[in-house]
């Protein structure tokens, strides 16, 4: 038992991304993280409220806040490319979504939409990190929904600044108008109701924007499901 133990610990991640404490067996070692940072990414989903947005209106779903563990698992997955962890983000977006499913009619296919990453970021990371996600949630929804498909219709249409250090004003500024549909997926689209998916939500900008965009296309837009949100 010690020897098939030793050989496991080989093959596996030595440290948690979320808190740097050494993997244990009891770990989930499949998704790279500790049982506690685990359960703290995949907490309970929750509202996330904008200002002046009502939660009918435009319900946005989080289901981890953005500190922390959490916060330092998005990060290795951002900066240092750890794309192992992707299924882990993926999964406390999925929780909610799942939050989000009883606005929605089974028997009506659905979308997954997700945000585009900037142009330099999917340079720097060689992948796209939400669009990823995204493929990951609509491989579990096929379990509940006859047809489920990603769409990845919306594209930024100008150069926008890099919003980490922008004040939530400027962030708004930046990124009103910055966001467009390709008419080439207009189509696939056509008769879904659609879900929003994001990693991390901020300010809410770029939600808003998405949301702009698709209702130009007279999207169902049912609401937007991310990972964490950081307010
Ligand atoms: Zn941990």
């Amino acid at each position: 038992m010690q020897k098939i133990m030793s050989l496991v610990d080989l093959a596996m991640p030595q440290s948690c991304p979320g808190c740097g404490t050494r993997l244990n067996f009891l770990d989930s070692r499949s998704n790279r993280v500790c049982v506690r940072c685990a359960l703290s990414l995949h907490g309970q989903p929750h509202a996330v409220r904008l200002k002046g947005i009502g939660d009918r209106e435009f319900p946005i779903v989080a289901a981890a806040l953005y500190e922390g563990p959490a916060r330092n698992i998005l990060l290795a997955a951002k900066e240092r490319n750890q794309v192992v962890l992707i299924p882990i983000i993926a999964k406390a977006a999925l929780i909610a979504v799942h939050s989000l499913l009883e606005r929605v009619e089974t028997a009506t296919p659905l979308a997954l939409v997700p945000i585009p990453s900037m142009p330099r970021n999917l340079r720097s990371r060689g992948y796209n990190l939400v669009e990823q996600m995204a493929g990951l949630i609509a491989s579990h929804l096929r379990m509940h929904f006859d047809d489920v498909q990603v769409v990845p219709i919306l594209s930024h249409n100008r150069r926008v600044d890099d919003q980490s250090r922008l004040t939530a004003k400027q962030r708004a500024l930046n990124l009103s108008g910055a966001l467009t549909t390709l008419d080439s997926s207009l189509p696939a689209l056509k008769g879904r109701q659609i879900i929003i998916v994001d990693d991390l939500v901020t300010t809410g900008s770029t939600l808003l924007e998405a949301r702009r965009a698709l209702r130009l296309t007279g999207a169902n837009l049912k609401g937007a499901a991310c990972a964490m949100n950081s307010f």
